[in-house]
């Protein structure tokens, strides 16, 4: 079977170098050495100066919102996983979606302006694919208007915007480690802020508000294991290689594939990039399900990366379901290929053949 990515595993033995020093310490979580050796790690890779280290890249929005005081309604994309969305739902605030652009699939700054309302406390977007959102002029709406700005950047681990990880810009910006993305902890996530005073609040918030005896405010349990920071420091010095390797795959898949029937988003100039995805816009969602097929026939599963347009979710509340056209129709004619570091050149040509029959 051929699924839409595999993760990367790196020899036990270099895991077992780390997993060493737990047992050496004894302590297997709560702010450990491991941990806050891979956060000082992160830091210099990113070349942020504040980031908090987490179980998962989910918990980390909801910490975000909350560190944030917002409590009404967030401007955010229809078009990225459901995690955002959710976040947004469980802080028991109101979604409120904006369209996308049809080029990048990012936010449309031009869409956010017209949903803005004495409500409206905070802009949430993903940057989607690893891809940066049109950052500068998200910021002016968001100053012109007084709202904070998150950023979804679970894609983004070694994508860099104008020489600075993408991870650096908004209010607060999160990344998920999960086990499938681009740099992995097994689980895991982060939270990059701009001031000790925020950094102090989230450490604080991951760890249930307290510290020993001091309580100082509402937390929940986001802190990650020492087991998973041991992945972490294994995998931190290989990402730039990983990364080169999934951009020698893409350069197989630009060569391949029949661009006159499949479109493919737009990455900003701007943007150094770290090729997380290779997602694919068919001409009809009729075609997309042709090639699925065919793929499946050749036991080749890739995935509907993201469907469906997060407004059109049924559990959304009544004031949550903007109309946007852009979203819905690529969130039906898109699919993510195959794709990881590893994938054999003999493999991209298999699947692009089967999908150049089918288009
Ligand atoms: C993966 C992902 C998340 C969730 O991250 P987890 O670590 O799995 O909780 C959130 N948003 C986006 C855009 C993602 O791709």
């Amino acid at each position: 079977m051929l699924y839409v990515t595999k993760s990367y595993l790196p020899e036990p033995e270099e895991y077992y170098e780390q997993l060493k020093r737990i047992w050496a310490s004894g302590q297997l979580t709560n702010d450990g050495p491991l941990v806050k050796d891979l956060e000082k790690q992160l830091q210099a890779y990113l070349g942020v100066e504040h980031l908090k280290f987490t179980t998962n890249g989910t918990v980390v929005l909801q910490m975000a919102l909350k560190a944030l005081d917002i409590t009404k309604e967030v401007i955010t994309t229809p078009f990225s996983y459901v995690a955002t969305t959710n976040a947004i739902l469980w802080e028991n605030c109101t979604p409120v979606f904006a369209d996308i652009s049809p080029d990048d699939f990012n936010i449309d700054p031009d869409a956010i302006e017209p949903l803005i309302t004495e409500n409206t406390q905070a802009i949430l977007a993903t940057h989607v694919y690893g891809n940066a959102c049109q950052i500068e002029r998200i910021e002016v709406i968001a100053r012109r208007y007084n709202l904070k700005v998150i950023y979804d950047a679970a894609h983004t681990f070694g994508a860099s915007y104008k020489g600075r990880s993408i991870l650096s810009y908004g209010d607060l910006s999160t990344c998920s480690f999960h086990a499938t993305k681009v740099f992995h902890t097994i689980e895991g996530g982060c939270i990059v802020c701009h001031d000790p005073v925020m950094e102090r609040k989230l450490y604080n918030y991951r760890s249930f508000g307290h510290r020993n005896d001091d309580y100082f405010s509402v937390g929940i349990n986001a802190k990650n294991s020492e087991f998973h920071a041991a992945m972490g420091l294994v995998m931190l010095p290989k990402v730039a290689g990983l990364i080169a390797d999934r951009k020698q795959v893409a350069s197989w898949y630009d060569a391949r594939l029949n661009f006159d029937r499949i479109r493919r988003p737009t990455i900003s100039p701007d943007v150094d990039y770290n090729y997380a995805y290779y997602p694919v816009v068919f001409e009809s969602e009729t075609v997309l399900l042709r090639v699925m097929a065919a793929l499946k026939a050749d036991n080749i599963i890739p995935r509907r990366y993201f469907y469906p347009s997060l407004n059109t979710l049924d559990f959304l509340p009544a004031t949550s379901r903007q109309a946007c056209p852009v979203s819905e129709d690529y969130s039906l004619r898109v699919l993510s290929l195959p794709f990881h570091p590893a994938l054999p050149e003999a493999e991209v040509e298999r699947v692009s053949r089967i999908i150049n029959e089918n288009v």
